[in-house]
């Protein structure tokens, strides 16, 4: 199957006259074909125009056939086999047992939205019966159900190509919850988007879905990305990528004669508390779990630990140094593109310029390609940390700072200094045990997950997961974009009073056939309603 370039509309495919871009392989700077054509206004309107038209009949799709419909799509990304890996390899420099993985955990992701749409209790269905002998005044009936949003913009993120791109955690979450998906492709992996969008549109054929539930436009410049957080029939907007880019489209939605929510995920610098006790019991074993967990992937994951926090000591000092030794043997590598690379070198560079900032290692030589870089260690004091906000801004890639404080109030006041985070994790065993309530009380109100004695990198998807936190990390820290409750963001409550029978949605009616759990008078269960107590 060759590569066309060409936007997808619906399940229509065409050319925008005129511009093309091309993607580069990061490991070698070559120009890769095909060309692919530069995204416009007026493909984001059509996309937009068609997924409106269909967002009626999408959402009216019983569970059964929409829990089956993402199978599919999950199906369709296995079918294409070697060439997805091959193109995304190529497109991204990431080795492709890592983009089997992702593959792996993209296709389980849409399978566990499938599970979680047939069962149904993320409609939150409620039901207060009404008691019209009720004095003073009749009680009405009043019925509560999570209706979707509309269509959806999603932008496809440089760092997850599969599981964070086209057919990705928010498109599936998006899918899940009955709305219409228009994607504009990361620019810097527009064939293996392409070929996601191309499986979305095979399962939509096959399944039967309207044709607008899914559009992919494709673009290397802002146009496409702010005409699709404008369009008046776009109602919400999906982001993972660069705190300039996440809070830019945060702000053209705000500024509509509409405004939308955007969940834009903006990446955080993950802090690490290693308390002594844990130090002491196995400072050589931490060493090594956070070096792999820095430069996991070319440390080009939001959540890799980018600030370590620990009380001076000769634990410490051991500690440090078998990190740095650690460091200094692991070779350079590819990053995922250019604009990554140079971001990561600037941003290294901003930190280690600070007074009072230590370096260990260089960014390294950008090598053949321009995208090589070696991981990086810096080292300052709590003092100095606390007075620059430039060192708790995000260097994404391999580069970690480490802050030496005088005592565990110092490492509370950096705490409570903190901004908001993805994640934050506590290191402790024996003594730690009266210090650590403490932190992770403060902790708590800082981030979205708390890890204890582990590293914040790898982003279970369950159903209990958060993958979100307080701004800058995200724009809204009620919501999760990874696991199964990143559905919740792209639905709404609406009651229904005294409504007749024959009008209400099935899932609300008093034999409803689909076992969800709903909270009947205040009282969860499952199957027909339970028996009224007598009034
Ligand atoms: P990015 O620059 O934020 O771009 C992500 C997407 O948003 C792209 O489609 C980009 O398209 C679009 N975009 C960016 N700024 C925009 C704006 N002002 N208006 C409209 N659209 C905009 O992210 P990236 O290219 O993946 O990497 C750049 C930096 O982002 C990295 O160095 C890193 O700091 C950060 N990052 C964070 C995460 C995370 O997990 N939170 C992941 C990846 C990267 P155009 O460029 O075509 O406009």
């Amino acid at each position: 199957m060759s590569l066309t370039g060409q936007q997808m509309i619906g399940t229509e495919r065409t050319d925008s006259q005129g511009r093309v871009f091309y993607a580069v392989n990061p490991a070698t700077g070559e120009r890769l074909s095909p060309a692919f054509c530069e995204g416009t206004e007026g493909d984001v309107d059509r996309a937009a125009q068609l997924a409106e038209r269909d967002f009626d009949a999408f959402r009216a799709t019983d569970l059964e056939r929409r829990g089956a419909f993402l199978e599919a799509v999950a199906d369709e990304l296995i079918a294409l086999g070697d060439q997805l890996l091959n193109r995304a390899a190529e497109e991204t420099g990431l080795p492709k047992a890592r983009l089997e993985g992702e593959r792996g955990r993209t296709v389980n992701q849409l399978r566990l939205f499938a599970q979680l749409v047939r069962e149904g209790s993320w409609l939150g269905a409620r039901i207060d019966r009404g008691n019209p002998g009720r004095t003073p005044l009749p009680k009405p009936d009043v019925r509560m159900l999570h209706l979707p949003l509309g269509p959806v913009a999603v932008f496809g993120a440089s760092n997850f190509p599969l599981a964070f791109s086209v057919a990705g955690g928010d498109t599936a979450s998006a899918l899940a919850a009955g709305c219409p998906v228009v994607v504009k492709g990361h620019p810097a992996h527009p064939g293996t988007s392409e070929l996601a969008g191309r499986a979305i549109v095979a399962a939509i054929r096959t399944c039967g879905m309207p044709a607008g539930s899914f559009s992919l436009v494709q673009g290397s410049g802002h146009e496409v990305g702010i005409a699709m957080a404008r369009h008046p029939l776009i109602k919400a907007v999906a982001f993972t990528g660069s705190l300039a880019g996440g809070r830019a489209l945060f702000d053209q939605a705000a500024t509509r004669p509409e405004p939308i929510p955007v969940f834009a995920e903006m990446g955080s610098i993950n802090p690490v508390f290693l308390l002594p006790g844990a130090l002491r019991e196995r400072g050589g074993e931490i060493a090594t779990g956070f070096v792999e967990a820095l430069t996991l992937g070319v440390g080009q994951f939001c959540t890799n630990p980018g600030v370590v926090f620990a009380i001076r000591s000769v634990e410490f000092e051991s500690f440090a140094s078998l990190v740095e030794a650690e460091l200094a043997a692991k070779p350079a590598g590819i990053m995922l593109h250019a604009g990554i690379r140079q971001n990561f070198h600037e941003g290294a560079t901003r930190l280690a310029a600070v007074r009072g900032v230590a370096q260990n290692g260089e960014t390294g030589p950008p090598g053949r390609g321009g995208c090589a870089a070696a991981a990086l260690l810096l080292r300052t004091d709590c003092p100095t940390f606390l007075a620059n906000p430039t060192l708790e801004t995000e260097v994404f890639g391999p580069a970690s700072l480490i802050v030496e404080c005088d005592s565990y109030d110092d490492m509370l006041a950096a705490a409570r200094h903190l901004k908001g985070q993805l994640t934050a994790t506590i290191h402790g065993a024996g003594d730690d045990s009266a210090t650590i309530p403490a932190l992770a009380r403060v902790l708590e109100r800082k981030a979205g997950r708390l890890i204890f004695n582990g590293f914040p990198t790898g982003v279970e998807v369950c159903h209990a997961m958060t993958h979100g936190g307080p701004y800058p990390a995200t724009t809204d820290s009620r919501f999760s974009s990874v696991g199964t409750a990143a559905i919740n963001r792209f639905l709404r409550p609406v009651s229904y009073q005294n409504f007749p029978v024959e009008l209400l949605p099935e899932t609300l009616r008093d034999g409803s056939p689909l076992q969800a759990w709903r909270l009947i008078d205040g009282v969860l269960c499952r199957g027909e309603l339970p028996r009224r107590a007598p009034v």
